[in-house]
C-alpha cells in the first residue's frame, strides 16, 4: 500500500470505502455539493459528492439497469418517465432504451453535476443527450412534485443518501406528492440504501413510500461500489402486484433490451428478499400508523 493514494468515502457512520486514486481527474466545492472525480483502475472513473460515492463508470450499469428495466418492463407500456435526481444521466440512457418512452423529464438540483456529468460520463450519458425525449428541469424535486400538473407512468428516484438536499426526498409529503402525480398502472422506484449499513435509511423509506401507496415492497441488487451487502430499491405502487407480470411476459417484453445485468430471470429474484431485509420492511410498514 505504501506509496499508493486513496479516497476515502465517508457516508456512512461506521464503515469506509476507500478507493485507490490512480489520477485526481477534478475537485471543486460546487454551489451544493462538494465534488471529487478520481481515476481508479477497478472501478474506472468514480464521482463522489460530499463524500458519497455516487457513479462509477465500471459498475453503473447495475443500479442504472436495474432501477429503469424492472418498472418499465413490469409496465410494458411508459409513455411519460420521470426521474428525480439522476444528475450522472447514466438513468436516462437506460429508460431511454424503451421505445415506447414518449417523453422522460429528469428533475436534478444541481446544474452542475449535470454539466459534469456531460462533460465527463460521455460513455454512460452521451446517447440520453442526443435524444430529443429527454427534457431536464434543474429544480427541487420536491418542488416540482408538489406543483407539476404533469403525470407520469413511472417515476424514478435516483437521489444521494437522506442527507443534505437529498433528505426531502425520503419525506411522506414527498411520496405523497409523488402519488399524485402517477397515472393509474403507475410504478414508483426509490434508491433506498443498503440495509446493513444504512438502516435508518432503509425504514424511512419503507414507511413514508408505505403511508402513500397501496403496496410497497423493495427489491435488491449487487453493485460493488454500495459496500455492505445488498442494496434496496424501492417499489411502490396503487393497483399493481410486483408478482406480475409472469416470467415469459418479462422475457417476451425484454427479448431485444440490451443489458449486461437484467434479465427476466434477475428481475423476478430481486423481489426474494433476504430474511433480515425482509424482517426491515415488514416492521417499517407496519409502523406506518
Ligand atoms: N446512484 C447514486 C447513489 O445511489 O448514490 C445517486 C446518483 S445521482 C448523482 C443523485 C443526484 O440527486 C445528485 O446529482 C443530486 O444533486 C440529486 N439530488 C439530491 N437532492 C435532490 C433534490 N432534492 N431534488 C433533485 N435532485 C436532487
Amino acid at each position: 500500500m505504501t506509496g499508493r493514494r486513496w479516497l476515502t468515502e465517508t457516508a456512512f457512520a461506521h464503515m469506509r470505502m476507500s478507493f485507490e486514486v490512480a489520477r485526481v481527474l477534478h475537485a471543486e466545492h460546487g454551489d451544493r455539493h462538494r465534488l471529487d472525480l478520481i481515476e481508479n483502475p477497478l472501478f474506472g472513473k468514480v464521482l463522489m459528492l460530499d463524500g458519497a460515492t455516487q457513479v462509477t463508470t465500471a459498475d453503473e450499469f447495475i443500479y442504472h439497469e436495474m432501477m429503469a428495466h424492472v418498472p418499465l418492463v413490469a409496465h410494458g407500456a411508459a409513455h411519460e418517465v420521470l426521474i428525480v435526481g439522476g444528475g450522472d444521466c447514466g438513468l436516462a440512457e437506460e429508460v431511454l432504451k424503451h421505445p415506447a418512452v414518449a417523453r422522460l423529464v429528469q428533475v436534478e438540483i444541481d446544474a452542475r453535476v449535470i454539466d459534469f456529468a456531460r462533460t465527463h460520463f460521455a460513455e454512460i450519458n452521451a446517447a440520453a443527450f442526443a435524444d430529443p425525449r429527454f427534457q431536464i428541469e434543474i429544480a427541487d424535486g420536491a418542488d416540482f412534485v408538489r406543483r407539476t400538473d404533469r403525470r407520469f407512468d413511472i417515476i424514478l428516484v435516483d437521489s444521494t443518501d437522506a442527507t443534505g438536499p437529498g433528505a426531502v426526498l425520503f419525506t411522506e409529503s414527498f411520496h405523497a406528492d409523488l402519488r399524485r402525480c402517477l397515472r393509474p398502472g403507475g410504478i414508483v422506484v426509490t434508491q433506498s440504501g443498503v440495509p446493513f449499513v444504512q438502516p435508518d435509511d432503509f425504514t424511512t423509506a419503507m414507511r413514508n413510500l408505505s403511508k402513500a401507496f397501496a403496496t410497497t415492497t423493495c427489491y435488491v441488487i449487487a453493485v460493488p461500489t454500495y459496500a455492505g451487502g445488498h442494496m434496496a430499491l424501492g417499489w411502490a405502487s396503487m393497483d399493481r402486484d410486483p408478482d406480475a407480470p409472469d416470467l415469459a411476459t418479462l422475457a417476451n417484453r425484454a427479448a431485444s433490451l440490451a443489458t449486461r445485468y437484467y434479465t427476466p430471470d434477475v428481475h423476478k429474484a430481486a423481489f426474494a428478499l433476504p430474511r433480515y431485509i425482509r424482517d426491515a420492511r415488514d416492521a417499517a410498514v407496519a409502523s406506518r400508523s
